[in-house]
């Protein structure tokens, strides 16, 4: 056993870095070369075609059949010419990852030969027989059919040999079972809401779109000793593992200088992803050993996405080039840093304006304005519903942990922006306000600086922080699909900003003047939700205390986050922005749950199998070699030998305390898991899996933790916290 452990440090002692050179230098030269970008369009399609495309891609209009066949064409011959032999519908089932099913470009002939062919009814819509995908009961399995349709909004690009063609997946009846469908017409929602609020302040918009800058955390793992920790192959995580006596305590590793054989695996990664016209752009070292991150330059939201999930794909085929495994659970090992993935997000108009931005005179700040305040006022109302579109078996870890804790939503907002919604507060009444009053509030508001330095240094223990021209939502986890929170913060604010284009509507109908309606409107929203803004140390307990006082909600129990999809107040949410219909959501809230126990019971299997067949026979062994010790002492020293093998009794006494712990632990175990597994009702089981199963993850873990401090190393069978971390 425990040679697996030694062959793969020898390994890993072995290795080199694996250095690949980029198509080319410059990185311009090659940015996007798989990509079939607009550019590319113009040049493989006809005028007509590559208009019609634009305007799907602008409007949303639907692709008409016939022009389909002539993109269809287009974007075949620009892929064959590229080396590529098949093509694929690549979706985002609800699983988490992508999903594609390859076809080759063939079609036979009359003579029995083969063509190249591709229709256009082959890039605008498949069935793919994905009846293993779940639905949450919404396809029955008399009735498994589900089809993509093609997404234009998301450009097609190779992999490989392959033409891959981004798309939406649905029931037969219409249901969406994907991540993208709901994220798209959230971003259609907002386009609307967002556009009319523009029109208040500058008639010239006349379209709003959401931008998403995320930073993608991970961990890097050599391969070998990946292998040798079942656990972290089949759940992602360390299920055990004492910590090491170094990890971050010194902040030595936050920005330190890169490993070579790191360097080398990003070098990689980056031009692959510049291949795809994924525009990475930072990358460092984070604050745990082994841990990194890096950032593309901001997109348009259904964009980054596809691009966010695309990247991990990538970085799962890249890392192995090098020898590595790369790690995005939220928290793979205990006791350090885990994994995040801040979601950087703005609204941003056709006509070249970050709204979420200060502006350079008092108008386009109070546009500004109107734009933060929704927003945190978006965030207060639909706290739970924010929570529950994190939450997960896995970001568990993290929330309510000392990680931008997700389990209290608050906003940060910095002192000059917070100072300025004070004043609006004060200086605003319901009253009539005189013109001196007025000039005097608009020229406070033009006194908002365009960069807001304060906000340099921010507050990185807030979950959803203003950083001084966008909010970035950190509590998201580094696993997770962005569609999910993306979808839910696009539909919170398209609302919030519905009922304030109405409320100001009203007021202006009533005879108060537009900027007087502005104000009073946004007014009553900074008092609505002031208990939402906090500037102080999330991580502090009285943060917690403070929290309760105001009414914030504080959920660190994943079914019951999840729950909140489906309150009263999400429902109608969702319903009357036409986001989900009550089946769609209720099917995708049950996968969810489902998904959550199905993580836990498999953590508890394998950490099972992993304590009674890896460490009790190490443990056992160690044991009979003390005694093994203790019995010689007796052989040669007679009585004497208890003087002599006093603490090795002890030891063996302690090892025994841990086995018989570690066994009725796991055999309490397997009979709580047979109960809830006779469970129908999957929120229900969800539920026991949380409170009755996972602590005993805990608990076994614990024993396991002390034993591998007493056995000797030589026959500890897993990798330990500090060759998995420090060795690269
Ligand atoms: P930090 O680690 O300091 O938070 P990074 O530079 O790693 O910042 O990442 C910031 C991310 O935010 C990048 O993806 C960046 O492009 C993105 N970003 C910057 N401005 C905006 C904006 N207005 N809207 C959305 N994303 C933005
Ligand atoms: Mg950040």
């Amino acid at each position: 056993m425990a040679i697996i452990r030694f062959k793969a440090l020898e390994q890993v002692f072995d290795r080199k870095p694996n250095h690949v050179s980029p198509p080319s230098d410059k990185t311009s030269d090659y940015f996007g070369i798989n990509v079939f970008d607009k550019v590319k369009m113009q040049k493989y399609l006809s005028k007509d075609a590559f208009n019609h495309v634009m305007d799907a891609i602008e409007k949303g209009t639907p692709i008409d059949r016939r022009k389909a066949d002539a993109v269809a064409t287009g974007m075949k011959a620009w892929a064959t010419e590229r080396g590529t032999t098949h093509y694929t519908h690549w979706f985002q089932p609800l699983t988490g990852g992508t999903a594609e099913k390859h076809d080759a470009f063939i079609q036979l002939n009359q003579y029995g030969g083969v063509v190249e062919a591709f229709a256009g009814s082959a890039l605008a819509q498949q069935e793919p027989d994905a009846s293993s995908f779940p639905s949450g009961g919404i396809r029955n399995t008399f009735e498994a059919r589900g089809y993509t349709a093609w997404d234009p909004s998301s450009p097609a690009f190779i992999i490989d040999n392959t033409l891959s063609i981004p798309t939406i997946f649905i029931s037969y009846t219409g249901e969406a079972l994907d991540h993208k469908a709901p994220l798209l017409k959230a971003l259609n929602v907002i386009d609307k809401a967002a556009t009319e609020t523009c029109q208040l302040f500058d008639k010239n918009v006349t379209k709003v779109h959401a931008n998403l800058g995320w930073e993608q955390e991970y961990f890097l793992i050599d391969e070998a000793l990946y292998y040798a920790r079942p656990d972290l192959a089949l759940t992602g995580r360390t299920l055990m593992g004492h910590a090491s006596a170094k990890d971050q305590q010194l902040d030595d590793h936050y920005f330190g200088s890169i490993p070579e054989r790191v360097t080398a695996f990003m070098h990689d990664l980056e031009s692959e992803s510049y291949k795809l016209g994924i525009p990475v752009i930072t990358r460092h070292n984070e604050v745990a050993p082994n841990q990194y991150e890096l950032a593309p330059v901001f997109e348009e939201c259904n964009l980054a996405v596809d691009h966010n999930v695309l990247l991990m794909d990538l970085m799962k085929k890249v890392s192995r080039h090098h020898g590595f495994r790369v790690l995005f659970h939220e928290k793979p090992f205990r006791g350090i840093n885990g994994t995040g993935k801040h979601n950087n997000w703005s609204l941003a108009t056709d006509t070249g304006v970050i709204l979420h931005k200060p502006g350079k005179n008092p108008k386009s700040n109070m546009q500004f304005l109107a734009y933060v305040v929704n927003t945190i006022k978006a965030v207060y109302d639909h706290q739970d519903l924010l929570r529950a579109s994190i939450a997960s078996a896995s970001n568990a870890h993290r929330l309510g942990a000392n990680e931008a804790p997700p389990a209290i939503l608050s906003c940060f907002l910095g002192t000059e922006v917070s100072a300025m919604l004070d004043q609006l507060e004060e200086q605003v009444t319901n009253k009539k306000m005189t013109p001196d009053e007025k000039t005097a509030l608009k020229l406070d508001i033009g006194k908002i600086p365009e960069i807001l330095l304060d906000n340099t240094d921010r507050n990185r223990t807030s979950p959803f922080a203003f950083t001084g021209n966008r909010f970035e939502f950190r509590a998201v986890g580094g696993s997770c699909n962005p569609a999910t929170p993306m979808t839910v913060l696009n539909a919170a604010v398209a609302a919030q900003l519905i009922e304030f284009n109405g409320e100001v509507e009203k007021l202006v109908d009533n005879g108060v003047k537009k900027d007087e309606a502005i104000f009073q409107v946004l007014r009553k929203y900074i008092i609505a939700s002031k208990a939402i803004r906090f500037e102080g140390d999330n991580y502090s307990d009285d943060w917690v205390k403070e929290a309760e006082k105001r009414g914030l909600t504080n959920v660190t129990d994943v079914p019951e986050a999840l729950s909140a999809y489906l309150s009263d107040k999400s429902r109608k949410l969702f319903f009357d922005l036409g986001i989900f219909t009550e089946s769609e959501l209720e099917g995708r809230v049950e996968v969810m749950f489902e998904q959550y126990t199905l993580k836990i019971q498999i953590e508890a299997r394998v950490l099972g199998d992993l304590a009674i067949n890896h460490i009790v026979p190490t443990a056992v062994k160690y044991q009979n070699r003390l005694m093994e010790n203790v019995l010689g002492l007796k052989e040669i020293y007679g009585e004497e030998y208890k003087d002599l093998a006093g603490n090795r009794i002890e030891l063996i006494k302690e090892i025994s305390d841990h086995v018989t712990a570690i066994k009725n632990g796991v055999n309490d175990m397997v009979d709580a898991r047979k109960v809830a597994n006779k469970m129908d009702d999957e929120k229900e089981k969800a539920k026991v899996y949380s409170k009755k199963i996972a602590p005993f993850l805990d608990k076994i873990r614990y024993h396991i933790d002390k034993l591998e401090l007493i056995v000797d190393d030589e026959i500890w069978p897993l990798p330990k916290y500090r060759e998995l971390l420090f060795l690269s």
